[in-house]
């Protein structure tokens, strides 16, 4: 209790000291953790409509069968529904990547906030939140895991339980980022599993399943097919940013 409020006192005085800056430019804002009017501005928040499957942003309603894209009605993923807070592009990017590469741990809390509001109709069907593994080798040079740590901010908001290790990578897969869709999927399909004992957690339940970012989904599916394999009765799919066309990747 006496440590809490020293944090507390500590963090007050540390606001204090310094004056709030822009989560991504050395801008001054009203209150620590937001971003300031021009940064906010190029965000490309990802609002209607876009698939409901695969959360990959549409010019128009039209394009849609049933609120699908094209591309899921040919080949549905595993998982039900997707939702993407934004875009992935070169202005997002200055949110994910400090958070995943540069120790910016404090990105998290307000990309959950992002999140849950553009997961809010899938997170009110939930039980439960998982967020994508990382592999043990990978965890220990990076000494934290980015989905786990948005997956604990948006458990935070929402008051869902959070299983962080619900599932786990059985062998590093090498950079994913020069691939192609078909290349992804086949190294990653069998990448991933369900932790021992996990089951009991997940049998019967709704599950989101949280990520940074989400490109060709071989990641996400392989994820899936691990929690499904467990007994999962359902499996969301929410993410900070959305690769707007995976083709092009
Ligand atoms: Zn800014
Ligand atoms: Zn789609």
């Amino acid at each position: 209790m006496q440590i809490a409020w020293a944090k507390h006192l500590g963090l007050a005085v540390l606001d204090a000291l310094l004056p709030p800056q822009c989560l991504v430019c050395d801008q001054g804002v009203a209150a620590q953790g937001q971003l300031c009017a021009a940064c906010f501005r190029g965000i490309s928040f990802i609002t209607a409509p876009f698939c409901q499957r695969c959360a990959v942003p549409m010019v128009h309603a039209g394009q849609a069968v049933a609120g699908v894209c094209a591309r899921c009605v040919e080949n549905p993923p595993n998982w039900n529904n997707a939702r993407a807070a934004m875009r992935y592009d070169p202005n997002s990017r200055r949110l994910i990547l400090p958070l995943k590469h540069a120790d910016r741990t404090d990105l998290a809390a307000p990309l959950a906030q992002m999140m849950r509001r553009a997961g809010a109709d899938i997170l009110d069907q939930a039980d439960l939140l998982v967020p994508v593994p990382l592999h043990p080798s990978r965890l220990r040079m990076r000494r934290y895991n980015q989905a786990g740590l948005l997956a604990r901010a948006l458990g935070h908001h929402t008051k869902l339980a959070v299983r962080l290790d619900a599932l786990v990578r059985l062998r590093a897969t090498s950079r994913l980022a020069d691939l192609n869709a078909q290349q992804r999927a086949s190294v990653v399909s069998h990448a991933v599993a369900p932790r021992r004992g996990a089951a009991a957690d997940l049998a019967g339940r709704h599950v989101v399943l949280i990520d940074d970012v989400l490109t060709s989904g071989a990641t996400a599916a392989a994820c899936t097919s691990a929690l499904l394999a467990a007994g999962a009765a359902n499996v969301d799919v929410l993410v900070a940013a959305r690769v707007p066309d995976p083709r092009l990747k």
